[in-house]
């Protein structure tokens, strides 16, 4: 596949393959693909969905490490359509990749570039998924893994991750912002690879859950909801549908809407007020932590796409998650962590103030899994009752179980 960088701001192309930003205006930087010579048909036929059968359209050169991310369930929810009023809804359940969130899609490809690059370790900060998928591609990439957390807000199971599989976890006194800006320092030093989703080529990888929405529905849904953190999921997913358009796979691409927790919703704040820059939130705080963030790096990429496609950001209260994520997993048996919840509450939302039809049809995507974080679920469902062990103890707890 030929490609290029670019400035996404300044449209300058980049030399340094292995640049985060521009060097002129300091922006963030995508990938071009030159799809003059992709043949769609073969691209998109009846093999089933994976990553990797997009390689075509991913800008690698080499034998990829990977372990056969992507090819997840697209669940229709009929229970969940009903209950909404709704005519048309599917769960994309990103929670069933390798490691439980879709941030395997761009490790795949980031970790590959790593190789490509020659660097000698890589390095994320992260407020868990990402560190789980970095500690695990790296070992299968041979490479050492440095992950910053925030200390103290990182769901149990990722953290889990990151340490069975190897990677140097070092949490900080501070929040999410704090360590990337700390990861962005180190990473100058060429040795250590930067794997967070400023990465022109981690977005690569994840802009192929447009390519699976595609494939799996043979068309495209109305809207596509998309829980937002540091915005680079809802920006590459937005990519990977102008590439269908591009392709002429598609003619029109779905309205991306961004769903932000509200205690850490600078991109719905700015949507709000139809700027195209965000006032960073201080102190973001939400019990959904994979986007307890405050000062999102891809804010503009993600304003864009909302903005070019007509699409919608809104915010929704950590109850709402609540209400979602337990929805989700009692009325489809789809168990998702608090994060990847915020896309049905973001959904009912759109509903209630008519920024999605009734008669229209959308896509979820519901980002991690609930196993990751199982201490969040004892706080919002309570720990389970404990009886002496006779029958009649046992029959007496069920019937107060109703
Ligand atoms: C990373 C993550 C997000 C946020 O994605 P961004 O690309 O940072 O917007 C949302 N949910 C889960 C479960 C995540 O791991
Ligand atoms: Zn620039």
């Amino acid at each position: 596949m030929r490609y290029s960088l670019r400035c996404f701001e300044c449209k300058e192309e980049i030399e340094d393959q292995r640049a985060y930003t521009c060097e002129n205006c300091g922006g963030l930087l995508e990938v071009v693909l030159d799809l003059s010579s992709v043949e769609a048909e073969r691209v998109f036929d009846e093999r089933s969905p994976s990553v990797w059968k997009y390689k075509e359209l991913l800008p690698v050169d080499r034998e990829p490490i990977t372990l056969q991310e992507g090819g997840t369930p697209l669940y229709r929810c009929r229970s969940l359509e009903e209950r909404l009023g709704i005519n048309e809804l599917y769960v994309k359940h990103e929670g069933m990749n390798p490691t439980g969130s879709f941030k395997d899609r761009g490790m795949t490809v980031g970790v590959t570039k790593a190789l490509e690059f020659q660097a000698k370790g890589v390095i994320c900060a992260s407020t868990g998924n990402t560190s789980a998928s970095l500690a695990v591609y790296a070992s299968r990439a041979s490479l050492p893994a440095y992950v910053l957390l925030p200390s103290g807000k990182v769901a149990l199971g990722k953290i889990a991750q990151a340490l069975m599989h190897g990677a140097k976890v070092i949490c900080i006194k501070g929040n999410f912002d704090d360590s990337l800006r700390i990861v962005r320092e180190i990473s100058k030093n060429p040795d250590f690879y930067l794997l967070n989703s400023i990465n022109p080529f981690r977005l690569e990888g994840q802009k192929t859950i447009a390519f699976e929405i595609y494939d799996q529905m043979k068309g495209i849904p109305d809207a596509v909801v998309v829980p937002v953190g540091n915005a680079g999921n809802i920006s590459a997913i937005f990519k990977g549908f102008l590439e269908l358009r591009e392709l002429g796979v598609i003619e029109e691409v779905p309205r991306m809407i961004g769903v932000q927790a509200e205690g850490a919703s600078p991109i719905a704040d700015a949507f709000e007020k139809r700027e195209t820059e965000i006032e960073p939130v201080e102190r973001p705080e939400t019990i959904a932590t994979a986007i307890r963030i405050g000062s999102p790096v891809n804010a503009k990429k993600a304003l864009n796409a909302i903005y070019r496609s007509k699409g919608y950001a809104l915010k929704v209260s950590d109850d709402e998650i609540t209400e979602a994520q337990k929805d989700l997993a009692r009325v489809e048996g789809i168990g998702v962590e608090p994060a990847s919840a915020s896309s049905l509450a973001g959904l009912k939302k759109a509903l209630e103030i008519g920024v999605v039809e009734r008669d229209e049809k959308v896509v979820c995507v519901t980002t991690g899994h609930l196993l990751k974080d199982p201490e969040e679920v004892l706080v919002v469902c309570g720990t389970p009752l404990e009886v002496e062990a006779d029958v009649r103890a046992v029959l007496r707890a069920m019937e107060l179980e109703n």
